[in-house]
């Protein structure tokens, strides 16, 4: 079985792990109720409408 020569450093192994750390941007449909940008899965946050039904008020 194949087995690590060096022990991987602390910086090396925080860097590997930070490549997918926030490179992901938040994903971002659009309202068919009132065409704003809301989160998928979402309750949308300027008309409070989510699967065609007002959920929550909004102001
Ligand atoms: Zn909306």
């Amino acid at each position: 079985m194949a087995v690590p020569k060096r022990k991987t450093s602390k910086a090396r192994r925080d860097k590997r792990r930070a490549s997918s750390y926030r490179l992901n941007k938040a994903t971002v449909v659009e309202c068919p109720q009132c065409h704003e940008p809301k989160q998928p899965h979402r309750v949308c946050r300027s008309c409070g409408y989510y699967k065609n039904r007002e959920v929550i008020a909004v102001e």
